[in-house]
């Protein structure tokens, strides 16, 4: 039972209450640009100061509906109280305490807890670290130190962070790595999706490039998330775990992104019945504190030994009491949540893209991990910027798509609304009428629509 709301009590959600930005918010992202690092890629300019649930007040007193969920890190909804209680408990009994090199309580419990839900059977372990860029990062020393193999293989398309090693298995986007080079030697990049790209494999990759002997993993988004939200075709994480298994290479699962409940299972990759030997969890995995987690097979952690990997703040005891604070609400029925919101959306979603046949070219994904792809790059960033001025905020990814990642709290209403506004958005973007018209025209039922319009 969630306590009476505290920001949004007397007020409809979304409320927009001033021009956006508002004026405080104007003078938020000039001071803000004063002092950051240009790199930080701002989508628009939404400067929050209070959540709860899914709904975000910002510096001007606007109430919008959150259906980015900080880059799909708020499963629980921002400040579950649940969470909240859990963090403040930890705080005020012991905020820090190197788990890298000293015996913390509730590190082994979290990776108790993770190992537990994670979907691989037989004995696993655990490595905690803060962020899902740092996971990753170990998921490519361990790989390559298990197996004494040098070579990773990623997909096009895929994001896997920002670290050296990480940004160089990357590839959604061209602009992530300019400026960068050399990256990290010793990597592939493979087409994702398809089961026929698989053929890469052996026609490419083997044939021409590096024998099978010396890839150490192959690591995989099981639905890419920064590439577009991009779901591959039934057939295709299992035809990896085939590669993998015959020639002894490790099928690692980036599931940062599409794991904690978000897709409907815990992990994305149950979808398809297929189990890693690594998985890598983050963002909703503790509700917004900074933690990262990678399981593996127990036997490929334990090829290596005490120093070989560590962090200082890997497994703060603070984020570790959010993430047994999020499992146990993931679940106790988030989940299943996530599975009927989802359907919800997608019918909604599949109406719109009837409505606007040209702009709308493909409504895909999974539970709450929905992807919304238009006919351009310039098409979808309109579509996001009406939705914020609408008090809806969504999120671009890929070439041309929006996401909608909302917390697994969402309720049928909250759906609703949002996807009232973001048809409003995609309407305001498209000029309904003709739309609807030219659809209509081409359907045969001209009367009727221009009746109904
Ligand atoms: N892997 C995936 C699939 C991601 O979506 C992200 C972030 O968006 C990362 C890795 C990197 O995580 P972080 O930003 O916590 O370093």
């Amino acid at each position: 039972m969630l306590p009476a709301s505290r920001i949004a009590a007397d007020r409809p959600v979304p409320h927009i209450v001033t021009e956006l930005p508002g004026p405080r918010a104007r003078a938020h992202v000039e001071f803000d640009e004063t002092w950051t690092s240009p790199s930080l890629p701002r989508a628009y300019p939404i400067v929050p100061v209070r959540g709860e649930g899914l709904t975000v007040e910002d510096i001007d007193g606007n109430l919008f509906l959150d259906f980015a969920a900080g880059i799909a890190v708020n499963s629980t909804g921002h400040s579950h109280p649940n969470v909240v209680a859990a963090i403040q408990e930890q705080a005020a009994e012991l905020i820090h305490f190197s788990a890298s090199d000293f015996y913390l309580p509730i590190y082994p419990e979290t990776c108790r807890e993770i190992a537990r839900i994670a979907p691989m059977s037989g004995r696993k372990r655990v490595y905690l670290g803060n962020s899902g860029t740092e996971v990753v990062e170990t998921a490519i020393k361990l790989a390559r130190f298990a197996t004494r193999r040098p070579y990773v293989v990623a997909f096009l398309g895929a994001f896997h962070g920002r670290t050296y090693g990480s940004v160089s298995l990357t590839a959604s986007k061209a602009k992530y790595h300019a400026g960068f080079a050399p990256l990290l030697p010793g990597i592939f990049h493979a087409p994702y999706g398809r089961v026929e790209d698989l053929r890469w494999f052996d026609e490419v990759l083997f044939d021409k490039l590096a024998p099978a002997s010396e890839v150490a993993a192959i690591i995989v988004e099981p639905i890419q998330g920064e590439g577009g939200y991009i779901v591959p075709e039934d057939g295709f994480l299992q035809g990896l775990r085939r590669i993998c298994d015959e020639h002894g290479i490790l099928l690692i699962a980036d599931e940062i992104q599409s794991g904690a409940g978000r897709t409907g299972k815990m992990w994305a990759i149950e979808h398809w019945g297929v189990e890693p030997d690594i998985l890598l969890s983050a963002k909703g995995i503790a509700s917004g504190m900074t933690l990262g987690a990678l399981v593996a097979r127990a036997e490929i952690l334990e090829t290596w030994g005490a120093g070989a990997h560590g962090s200082t703040y890997g497994g703060n005891p603070i984020a570790c009491a959010a993430a047994l604070a999020t499992i146990e609400l993931l679940e106790g029925g988030l989940i299943d949540n996530a599975t009927i919101r989802g359907e919800q959306a997608l019918a909604g979603l599949a109406d719109l893209r009837r409505r606007f046949p040209s702009l709308v070219r493909d409504v895909r994904g999974k539970g709450l991990m929905l992807g919304i792809e238009f006919d351009t790059a310039d098409h979808a960033e309109e579509v996001q910027w009406e939705a914020y001025q609408k008090g809806l905020l969504v999120l671009e990814c890929g070439k041309s798509s929006v996401r909608m990642s909302p917390a697994l709290t969402v309720s049928e209403a909250e759906m609703a609304t949002a996807l009232r506004i973001f048809a409003e958005s995609v309407a305001a973007v498209a000029g309904e009428h003709g739309e609807i018209l030219a659809a209509a025209t081409a359907a045969g039922v001209i009367n009727e629509v221009e009746e109904a319009v």
